[in-house]
Parts: structure tokens; sequence; C-alpha cells
């Protein structure tokens, strides 16, 4: 699916930003899965696939250890689906980085990242569980939440992702005040400057589809699509998601920092 992305109207602040923003790219679709409520979680799955395999469109699923747990047969169906890719959301939700969201409703909130002892578990856990159910070999992660710049600042949570056999992230998900929407025009980039060239980092750009559904009235559906930023042909949802796939070309060249590190993945990108 590709959508008209509009010509950037600001100047380039920051090293992430497009500058050229023009022509056409490729609209990725994805979810996190992550509620602990079994009814939720499999109604979704009845609607998500009716509406993927009516359309065609594939999309990705960031899906929660907790989750998983509870759910195993329901997404059994979707593991070697040719539309969905499964990858995961943490184990238990917990945060990568600490956010402090300023919301012009609710004021200031602050949530508290974990500690990388857990983070590790939590991601470790997650990979075991789809690899033992499904088979699969998990690459990607959503980060809890998302933060302000992904993992731009924290080398030491990209160290613990990268040895935990995670290749791309999408966890730029905020705006400079921890909050939405996300500017299109921050694009997917490589986290070659921290390390870890071979990290690839997809921004969810937008609102995320449950903030703004809360902000508008969950009710206020018409609210909902207002609220999309209209000189974007796509809606708000979460413009994200990656389908990774393991190559055989060769990684971009290291730097000291990931040098000894042996397995590497290729990733295909997409949205060009
Ligand atoms: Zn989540």
């Amino acid at each position: 699916m590709t959508l008209a992305v509009p010509p950037a109207t600001h100047r380039v602040v920051d090293s992430h930003r497009a500058t050229a923003l023009s022509g056409s790219g490729t609209f990725l679709i994805g979810y996190d899965v992550e509620s602990r409520a079994v009814d939720v979680t499999r109604a979704f799955l009845r609607r998500v696939l009716e509406i993927h395999e009516a359309t065609g469109v594939p999309a990705t699923f960031f899906l929660c250890g907790r989750t998983i747990e509870v759910n195993r047969e329901e997404l059994r169906p979707f593991a070697g689906h040719p539309l969905f890719d499964l990858q995961q959301h943490t184990y238990n939700h917990v945060l990568l980085k600490s956010v402090c969201i300023e919301d012009p409703d609710e004021g200031v909130r602050f949530f508290k990242g974990g500690t990388l002892d857990q983070i590790r578990d939590e991601v470790r856990r997650t990979t075991e569980l789809l690899n033992a159910e499904y088979g699969i070999e998990c690459r990607g992660l959503t980060g809890p939440y998302c933060y302000y710049r992904g993992l731009v600042d924290r080398q030491d949570i990209l160290e613990v992702l990268w040895d935990e056999g995670i290749r791309f992230t999408r966890t730029w998900g905020r705006n400079e005040k921890d909050w939405q929407p996300v500017e299109l025009d921050i694009q997917p980039f490589w986290y070659a400057p921290q390390g870890f060239p071979a990290m690839l980092e997809v921004p969810i750009h937008g609102w995320q589809d449950t903030s703004l559904r809360k902000t508008v009235g969950w009710t206020n559906l018409q609210g909902f699509l207002d609220g999309t930023n209209p000189t974007w042909s796509a809606p708000p949802l979460r413009v994200w998601s990656f389908r990774s796939v393991p190559t055989t070309t060769r990684a971009p060249a290291k730097t000291p920092a990931c040098r000894s590190r042996r397995r590497s993945y290729g990733a295909r990108r997409t949205w060009a």
C-alpha cells in the first residue's frame, strides 16, 4: 500500500528528519497485541483476519508474551500466514525508557522504564515463547508506550536488544512532549551512530490510535477521523511495522561497539 507524502513544511531540525519528503512511500501497518483480557484479544483477532484477508494488506503483530500464553491456539493461524508477521512487544509490557507525558488535557504523567535486567528478561521470554510455540525467530520489537527519539540516547538498551536477537525496533512514537502526534518526516533510520548500523528504527507516525480515540471520545468515530492530519493521504493509525527477513547479504560495516558479535541479519527496506 502506498501513500502520497506531502512536502515538508518546516525546517530540518535534526538528523532524522527527511530532507526531501515528496513522492510516494510504503504504508506499514502494525498492531500491538497486549491485552490480558482473552475476550478482547480474540474479538480483535477474528476481525483483523477478516479485514486483512478481504483487502490483501499485510500487517505485523507485536505481541506481548503474556498475551501469547493465553491465546496460543487463536494466534496459530497467523503464524506462517502470508499476510501476517509476528514479532514482540515484551512479555509484560515493561517500558524500555521512562516516559513523561505532557498531555494538554490530563497534565503531566510519568511512567517509569524498566531496568536493563528486566528488559533483557522480558525480551528473552517472549522470543523464546514465539520460537517454542510457532517456530518463529523474533527479530522485531515495539517498545511499550514508545518514546521521543526512540532509543537514539540509549545505547545500553540497544546493546541488550541486539544481544537478544532484535534487529528492528518501533520505539519512536512520541514527540518532544512525550505526546503525539509524531510528524511524518521522522523517517526510518539505522542506529549506526550508537554502534548498531544493522539495527533499524521504524518510527510510528501520527497518533497512536488508542490515544486519539481516548482524547476525542471512544464512541466518537467522526472525531477520530477528523483528528487525522488532513494533509496526509493515510489514516493516523500506526504507520509502521516492517516484515523482517533474513538475508544472505552482508550487514553494513560494523563499528567497534558491535564488531565482536557474530550474528547479524540484514533487513529488507520496504518503505522506499
Ligand atoms: Zn503497548
